[in-house]
């Protein structure tokens, strides 16, 4: 039988009695699987009463929190999709997605019961904003009596109705709403399993957000559904950070590249005890190779993993299994997971696939495709063609042995007279000069009208007397004449998505 997508996770959780699900990384909370059980019925029950009905859209509005798994599994229990928000999203942001997601209910937490408010006055329609911890005068899912009616009898589709909606991460243009189903989110758990092995004992850190799909996928639904334990961080600070993974003898991390260059880089490192780490994966957006080699050292890990996806693949298709770690080639996002599959095609003729070691736009096929964007057939269509291929915008190459290196998105690649260059490769060589903290690159014009490659650099504090000319210099001697850096600007820091992913048209504003 094919379950919805809190009985996939959950349906497990009494198997797992007095383990501890969630313990909040800050206090200590925890909540023990038979208590996320119940709460999660229990909450479920409430927004039933409250009113909420099949198909309603909720917008869940929070930090990571322990009880962030509670709200997203009783909502979906209450028949409703869940559209997560951004903790830090302005009310005018809040409302867009409101807005564009016809969302009917919030759940938000106390600290951000104003912007909640706000956003729900300026985009209309919300009937109810509820919150999940206790906020005075205000009611709270906590605090409703204990309900003793039964679960909502709501009648789930898995194969059709939206379990959730998230919203895209925005990097290349405007965020798009996601429709993902029980069933492709319940798959890709499924298709990821035997690759990304956890259980009862393992400790998983999760510092990347919730209400992105990664940390939905990573951090909460794959470790709940096993019987980890997921202690809560409810933003990144690098100290903080350090010392739960000591105190609580962490045993895996989900991070995305900047967290692997604080690891490798930050002298606050030695100062902690990080010998409970078993191995450590990277998403969300290119990781250098030596970079991660130089982490894995330092932190006397296994090789670090990569896994590939996006939000509009529900959101895995590549990941380096955990027990292969060692035999992966350096850089690669790893192998295609079962039941998928993949091409590589020409982007000069996007009908001829490529063959191995050949980079071209990479098309997915399976069952963990999106449902569609919502509200936009338009660029639905642009996205999945009539075969039910999925086109990523990603440009890729495969070995012999099957595994997948990503270069860089189609859209980033910068046209030096003619031969393409990926942005990734030059901030990678960035990186590697010991004067540089960070780096990005993105296409710029010349007084010519030429595509030319445009390097904005953060100095290390030691190194303010790092030049322009230097770091030309230091790349123009690692590659290829036509991939050579052409202007450089010094910054204070590189803007990114809190998924790590750079801000490159924030970038492109101060070109
Ligand atoms: P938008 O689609 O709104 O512009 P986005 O593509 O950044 O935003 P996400 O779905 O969060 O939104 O990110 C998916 C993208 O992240 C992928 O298409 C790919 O470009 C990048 N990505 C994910 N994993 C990796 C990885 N391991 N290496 C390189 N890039 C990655
Ligand atoms: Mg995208």
């Amino acid at each position: 039988v094919e379950l919805p997508i809190h009985e996939a996770v959950l349906g497990h959780a009494a198997d797992f009695g007095d383990a501890p699900a969630l313990i909040d990384g800050t206090d200590g909370t925890t909540l023990t699987y038979e208590q996320v059980d119940r709460f999660h019925r229990r909450v479920a029950a409430a927004l039933d009463e409250a009113g909420v009905r099949k198909g309603d859209v909720l917008a869940l509005h929070s930090p990571n929190t322990v009880v962030f798994p509670v709200a997203f599994y009783a909502a979906t229990r209450a028949g409703a999709s869940v559209t997560t928000v951004h903790p830090l999203a302005t009310p005018a942001e809040f409302a867009k997605q409101l807005t564009d997601s016809q969302a009917r209910w919030i759940v938000t937490v106390s600290p951000l019961l104003e912007v909640a408010r706000r956003a729900a006055e300026l985009a209309g329609g919300i009937r109810e904003i509820l919150v999940c911890d206790s906020a005075p005068g205000h009611r709270s899912l906590n605090d409703m009596p204990a309900c003793t009616a039964a679960d909502p009898q709501v009648g789930i589709d898995p194969a059709t109705d939206t379990a959730a909606l998230p919203y895209s991460s925005g990097t290349t243009g405007v965020p798009k709403g996601v429709m993902l189903t029980h069933r492709q989110i319940a798959t890709n758990l499924a298709q990821l399993d035997p690759v990304i092995t956890t259980g009862p004992g393992d400790r998983i850190l999760a510092v990347l957000p919730f209400f992105h799909i990664y940390g939905l996928t990573a951090l909460m639904n794959a470790p709940l559904r096993k019987g980890a334990t997921v202690v809560v961080l409810p933003r990144f600070d690098l100290e903080t950070f350090l010392a739960a993974i000591q105190n609580h003898r962490i045993t895996g991390l989900y991070v995305a590249p900047p967290i692997v260059l604080a690891l490798a880089k930050h002298p606050a490192v030695a100062h902690y005890d990080l010998s409970s780490l078993k191995y450590v994966i990277s998403a969300a957006a290119p990781l250098d190779a030596a970079l991660a080699a130089a982490c894995a050292e330092r932190l006397g890990l296994p090789p670090i993993g990569q896994a590939y996806g996006m939000t509009e693949l529900s959101p895995g298709t590549h990941v380096v299994p955990l027990d292969a770690l060692h035999e992966a080639p350096a850089g690669t996002v790893g192998r295609l997971i079962a039941g998928t599959e993949m091409r590589i095609v020409s982007l000069d003729d996007p009908g001829k696939d490529l063959g191995v070691g050949e980079a071209g736009e990479i098309l997915i096929r399976g069952p963990q495709v999106m449902k569609g964007y919502l509200g936009r057939p338009d660029a639905t269509a642009a996205m999945i063609d009539t075969d039910g291929w999925l086109h990523t915008g990603d440009v890729g190459r495969v070995d012999a042995d099957g595994w997948l290196f990503v270069v860089d998105r189609v859209k980033e690649l910068i046209k030096y007279k003619g031969f393409q260059v990926a942005p990734a490769e030059l901030e990678a060589q960035l990186l590697t000069h010991p004067g540089i903290a960070d780096a990005a690159v993105i296409g710029a014009h010349d007084e010519d009208g030429n595509e030319i490659p445009h390097a904005f650099v953060v100095r290390q504090p030691t190194a303010d007397g790092l030049n322009e000319n230097e770091v030309m210099l230091y790349v123009a001697e690692r590659v290829a004449p036509y991939k050579r850096v052409r202007r450089v600007t010094f910054i204070d820091s590189v803007p990114r998505a809190v998924s790590g992913k750079i801000l490159r048209r924030q970038l492109r504003e101060h070109a």
